[in-house]
């Protein structure tokens, strides 16, 4: 027998469809107890093969990056566009595929880790080009925005409670970053300092500080609790 409304296979002497509740009918059949017509217990689904993705994951990232190199090299007869594809697949692979190697990724290390390797392709494509970018820009930009972002991961992770104040922070933050990117960029190529910064730096701050400001007022958040179910 089965529910007139969804379909679903019903038990003899069920009163009710288990799935959508709607009454069940039938005046032939008298209601009399039966055998179960689905399981009280569902396994949970199997488990697909972990390390057997990543493997394939591996080759993926390994095969584009092998063919590139020994493409340029048999062109070029040096490394010479490749490395930047190679370099970028390797950022690729760090972000994407290397933390599920481990059971539980932890991105306080793996940011950090990502970071790191960034910093160095940037080095890589700085030394390439002959470009004097790298200490002066790519190397700081990418390291506080590694600090930044590793702090707040940090800190949602570890504190059970006041993310409202960890965001906060971190727009605020982004704000004041805002502005060193463009003394760093004023630095590099030796630019005026025209305060263009000032504008993601107000708008950072603005966020910023109403995350706080709602953080701080608990009547607040408790409305707006209720309003947007944060
Ligand atoms: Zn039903």
């Amino acid at each position: 027998m089965y529910c007139v409304k969804c379909g679903v296979e019903l038990k003899d002497g069920e009163k009710f469809c288990p799935l959508c509740k709607t009454m069940v009918f039938h005046p032939d059949i008298p209601p009399q107890s039966g055998e179960k017509a689905y399981p009280e217990y569902v396994p949970p689904a199997r488990r697909f093969n972990r390390f057997g993705t990543l493997f394939v994951l591996t080759f993926m990232f390994l095969i584009p990056a092998v063919i590139t190199f020994l493409i340029d090299l048999k062109i070029s007869g040096a490394v010479r566009w490749s490395g930047y594809v190679v370099g970028g697949l390797a950022l690729g692979y760090i972000a994407f595929v290397l933390p599920f190697w481990f059971r539980n990724p932890n991105p306080v290390i793996f940011i950090p880790c990502f970071g790191a390797a960034a910093t160095l392709f940037l080095l890589y494509i700085c030394l390439a080009n002959g470009g004097g970018w790298f200490l002066s820009l790519a190397f700081p930009i990418s390291g506080i925005a590694t600090l930044i972002l590793t702090a707040v991961v940090a800190l949602v992770k570890y504190l059970k409670k006041g993310r409202l104040y960890v965001f906060g922070g971190a727009f605020i933050a982004l704000g004041g970053f805002s502005i060193l990117i463009e003394m760093f960029i004023c630095i590099t190529f030796g630019t005026r300092f025209v305060f263009w910064s000032i504008y993601p730096f107000v708008s950072f701050l603005m966020i910023g500080l109403l995350l706080i400001v709602i953080a701080i007022c608990k009547p607040l958040r408790k409305s707006l609790d209720k309003r947007f179910f944060l």
